[in-house]
Parts: C-alpha cells; sequence; structure tokens
C-alpha cells in the first residue's frame, strides 16, 4: 500500500529531525559552561564553551593534534568558532590556529598585537586576511562576552607594554580573566616575571579559581607574589611530556606545592575539563588520563 509507506516515511523524516532538534537544544541547555585545557603536548590550546558558542585560547603546535580535540569537544554540527585569542605569536601558540582559521569558521580573531618574522606567524596573518576575518587587538579592560553569565576581561598587554616591546613577545602575552558568577580562571600566555609584576602593582582583580601557569612553568614565570595575589585552588600546567625545556620546573612546582595549590598538568593527566552547571556551585574537575 504506497499510501502506508508514504505516511511510514514521513513519520520516519518527522521522527529523525524531531531527535535532532532535541539533540542539539538539549546540549546546549545542559552544558552552561565547560573550560578544556586541551593536551595538544608542548603549548597551550584552551577552550571555553557554552555548548553553542566557543572561544578559543590558543592552539597549540600542531594543527592535525588541535583538530583532533577540537573534534572531541566541539558537536559536529557546529563548524564555527566565534572568537579565536592569539595570546602571543609563538608558535606553540599559534600553529594550530592555522587549522582552525582553515576548518571552521571564525568571528573574531583577537591578537597582542606583536608582531613576529616567523613562518607560521605570517601564515596566521595571511589565513586572517584571505578569509576576510575581523582582527581585534586586546587590550586592558577589553571585555568578550560568551553569554549572559560568562564573560572574559583583558588585564594585558597595554600600549605602553607593546611600545617598549623588544625581542621578548611573551611580555606581550594576552592576560584574561573569565568570570562565571563564583568561578573564575585566569589566563596568562608565557607571561614572565617582569610583566606579571606590572600587572601586581596594577590593583587589578587578579584573584582566580584555577590558574592556568605562565610560559608551561618556566621558571621565568609565576613569582610567589602573583600567586599569593592570584590566590588560585588549582593550576593548569600545559605541557608536552618529556620536554626539551625541562617545563615545569622544580622551582614552579615547589612554589605552588609551598602555597597546597592543587597542580594539573596535561601531560601527565591529558585534558584538564571544567565543567560548570551554574553560576553559584563549583565547576567539577575530570581528567582524560
Ligand atoms: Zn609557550
Amino acid at each position: 500500500m504506497p499510501n502506508r509507506k508514504l505516511i511510514y516515511f514521513s513519520l520516519g523524516i518527522l521522527l529523525t529531525f524531531g531527535l535532532i532538534f532535541f539533540g542539539v537544544n538539549s546540549h546546549a541547555q545542559n552544558q552552561k559552561l565547560q573550560v578544556a585545557f586541551l593536551d595538544v603536548g608542548q603549548g597551550d590550546a584552551i577552550l571555553i564553551s557554552d555548548g553553542e558558542k566557543q572561544i578559543l585560547i590558543d592552539g597549540g603546535p600542531s594543527g592535525t593534534k588541535l583538530m583532533e580535540k577540537l573534534g572531541e569537544y566541539v558537536p559536529f554540527w557546529d563548524r564555527k568558532i566565534d572568537v579565536v585569542i592569539a595570546t602571543h605569536p609563538d608558535a606553540d601558540h599559534i600553529t594550530g590556529l592555522v587549522d582552525v582559521l582553515k576548518n571552521y569558521s571564525v568571528d573574531q580573531v583577537i591578537e597582542s598585537g606583536a608582531q613576529s618574522e616567523s613562518q607560521v606567524f605570517g601564515a596566521l596573518e595571511k589565513i586572517i586576511s584571505d578569509k576576510k576575518v575581523e582582527k581585534q587587538i586586546a587590550r586592558r579592560g577589553m571585555k568578550v562576552k560568551l553569554s549572559d553569565d560568562a564573560e572574559l576581561e583583558v588585564f594585558s598587554p597595554t600600549d605602553a607594554i607593546i611600545s617598549g616591546l623588544k625581542d621578548d613577545t611573551n611580555l606581550a602575552s594576552i592576560v584574561a580573566k573569565l568570570t562565571y558568577g563564583e568561578n573564575s580562571f585566569l589566563f596568562t600566555g608565557d607571561l614572565p616575571l617582569e610583566a606579571d609584576s606590572q600587572l601586581i602593582s596594577s590593583r587589578l582583580p587578579l584573584s582566580a579559581n584555577v590558574l592556568k601557569i605562565a610560559h608551561h612553568g618556566s621558571k621565568s614565570a609565576t613569582s610567589a607574589q602573583w600567586l599569593e595575589l592570584v590566590h588560585p585552588k588549582e593550576a593548569v600546567i600545559s605541557v608536552g611530556k618529556d620536554n626539551r625545556y625541562g617545563h615545569p620546573t622544580a622551582e614552579v612546582l615547589s612554589r605552588l606545592q609551598d602555597d597546597k595549590i592543587r597542580i594539573l598538568r596535561t601531560d601527565q593527566q591529558g585534558d584538564v575539563v571544567y565543567d560548570c552547571a551554574s553560576v553559584k556551585s563549583d565547576c567539577e574537575l575530570t581528567t582524560t588520563k
């Protein structure tokens, strides 16, 4: 009976669309905020998502690795990363971003304003201009809204930092704090000691529950005074296993241990993921290793 077949077929189609719609909707609603420090080897890549919108801070040293990771955390139907932040032009922070711009639609790229002669920085700039992606330069006071409840505020760099910049682009690192109700995360790029002392004297609200340790735990970053001001409960170190720089250093690890700050390392624990269900409750921490 062709009529009955047609009815079943139509019902089947309706049911399929209904399920997809329900799936998309419930995914977006269940996930209030997720902050994932991705295990991309020796480098940084942090994905902030509210289930619909995404902000990616840095892209790590490999496009292939980052694409694999984004495939795990961004739903397959979502081909857009709303905002990409390149904290500074080092290869271990921006290499993966070139592939993000190739494979996802990106609304906006935010950079520190520090320039580099490197090939990878050239490739990033080229794809930003080829794809006509809006580019913004981060400065203290800039705010990036993810949702009504989640906002990122830029603390550094300032015009003075960028105009005084010589070879060390780490100084230009974008430092930003994400606040979601009672939960807060401080992202630091590869910020060195001299820049963290400038921030310390700035009287900015640096305190955060979770601190991304600057420069993969290098001893030229993360002073005891900085830790005292940020006063985190947990510290995330994004670092490659057996890397040739000796990161994280014993100096930084012992500063963290002295302050009884819990240490989470991507080389040992894999992805370090915070799922935050509401602005009032603590985020739930899971790791993939
Ligand atoms: Zn780095």
